[in-house]
């Protein structure tokens, strides 16, 4: 499931990036633990009671030009309203209700998701009284914080918890294969989706009251029900000019964080691209599940380009990503995109396999004789034993007298090892060495 979202909005100065810090900073001891957790500037996570959540700074994205602002204030709201699950309407307490607070409200009041107001630079008892005023914006509860000294931020935040939609509990997990369909602006994931869908009356996810759960659709396929994640996010949207690639950027990121597996989508004629990459990275690091799609093959096939020669340039390019299944597809004939619901099938089983311990280590043993890790500091390191710790996405741990002594290399190279011995085709596979003295043995 993705992070449910909240949406900072505000005209400019209120203090939403000041705001914006305050509330990812009681993140900042986790993120750098957390593999893929973004590090941008204008989208957080934020960790409060328990409770894990993204937020995005949306006003981040208004230009200072005087005849573009207007039209970018529109767009953030759009965004917020779209996207998010919770509104934060940030308004400046020093300043009190401005023309465009009005504006801004007037679009907001419409709609059913939550807006929670903070009446920002109420750094102290006065302010705090005067934040009253912002009920007559008409939005909803006012909470007087100081993004500054971080005066009321915890009641606000307690509040944002509060109407954020409720999380899947433990044992309530989809069973159905989730599949994103990702890619730069124009390489068909409409088409391909509509494809897809075809005929089948596309449905929401039924499980009710969860995070996003109205823009997934469902398909079946050989005999199963396959979720595709974030379809609302493929509908196009006429509103939006401004800021094109930041919102395309903010959708494939939240789509690939709902997903079991992200199916690349390439046009064939540009092929890969330095941003496919990034996405590639970006799911992998989630451990997600990987498919490359190149489509609009239709347009390929009649000329002197071969399947292979594409595929080659693609492979080429994606070096530690070599196990990822490439399928050529036509969104608009219907070429093969039943079969890529079967490889990305395929791919969701393989990231959900768990490899006995015998078998792990037997590859391991063969690992290590074929090839040694180097000795640290003038001693051997020795690989004691491997087990498999997680599945979806796969992790194992490897047992060894000195951990931090392995190379990325070395371990690139056992990864591959695990591969040849075990597939693991589309999936990312993590090593981790932990550290296990001499006279501990295998379990
Ligand atoms: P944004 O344009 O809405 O993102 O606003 P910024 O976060 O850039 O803040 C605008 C100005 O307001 C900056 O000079 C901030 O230092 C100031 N500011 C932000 N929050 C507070 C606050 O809680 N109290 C006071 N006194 N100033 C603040
Ligand atoms: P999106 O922005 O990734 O959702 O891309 P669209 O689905 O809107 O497709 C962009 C354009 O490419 C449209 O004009 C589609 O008709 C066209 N297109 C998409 N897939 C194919 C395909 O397989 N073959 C051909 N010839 N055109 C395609």
């Amino acid at each position: 499931m993705a992070e449910a979202l909240a949406a900072i909005v505000g005209r400019p100065n209120v203090g939403k990036s000041t705001l914006f810090n305050r509330l990812t900073e009681t993140r900042a001891a986790i993120v750098h633990d957390m593999p893929g957790v973004t590090r941008d500037r204008l989208f957080g996570s934020v960790e409060w009671c328990g409770r894990t959540f993204s937020v995005v700074d949306t006003g981040g994205l208004v230009p200072r030009s005087a005849e573009r602002f207007e039209r970018a204030i529109r767009e953030q709201v759009v965004l917020a309203l779209e996207d998010a699950d919770v509104v934060l309407y940030v308004a400046d307490a020093t300043v009190g209700i401005t023309d465009l607070d009005q504006e801004i409200a007037a679009m907001l009041r419409g709609s059913a998701k939550p807006v929670l107001v903070a009446a920002n630079k109420a750094d102290n008892a006065a302010r705090r009284l005067e934040a009253v005023e912002f009920y007559g914006l008409g939005l909803g509860e006012v909470y007087p914080v100081s993004a500054i000294n971080g005066m009321g931020t915890g009641e606000f935040l307690d509040a944002v918890v509060a109407a954020l939609p409720r999380e899947m509990a433990d044992g309530e997990a989809d069973p159905r294969a989730r599949i994103a369909l990702v890619g730069r602006p124009n390489v068909g994931k409409s088409l391909l989706s509509n494809a897809l869908l075809g005929q089948q009356r596309s449905v929401v996810t039924d499980i009710a009251g969860t995070t996003r759960d109205a823009v997934d659709s469902v398909l079946s396929h050989a005999g199963q029900e396959i979720v595709l994640v974030d379809t609302a996010g493929l509908r196009k949207r006429a509103r939006v000019t401004e800021n094109v690639e930041f919102y395309a950027t903010l959708r494939t990121r939240r789509a690939i964080e709902a997903c079991d597996v992200a199916v690349l989508l390439l046009d064939a004629a540009p092929g890969l691209e330095a941003q496919d990459i990034r996405v590639l990275k970006d799911a992998e690091e989630r451990g997600k599940g990987l498919v490359i799609a190149v489509n609009k093959w239709d347009l390929v096939a009649k000329e002197t380009n071969t399947a292979r020669d594409v595929e080659r340039d693609i492979r080429g390019r994606l070096k530690t990503l070599e196990h990822v299944p490439v399928v050529f597809v036509s969104a608009k004939t219907g070429q093969r995109i039943r079969r890529l619901l079967d490889i990305a099938l395929r791919v969701v089983a393989e990231r959900s396999r768990r490899i006995g311990t015998a078998r792990l280590n037997a590859a391991l043993e063969e690992a290590v004789a074929a090839h040694h890790p180097a000795t640290h500091r003038g001693r051997f390191v020795q690989l004691k034993y491997a087990t498999q710790v997680g599945v979806s996405p796969p992790v194992v741990a490897i047992f060894c007298n000195h951990p931090q002594a392995v190379t990325e290399s070395y371990a690139r190279y056992l990864a591959n090892r695990f591969r040849e011995a075990f597939g693991f085709s589309g999936v990312p596979l993590k090593l981790v060495f932990r550290r296990k003295s001499k006279r501990e043995t295998a379990p």
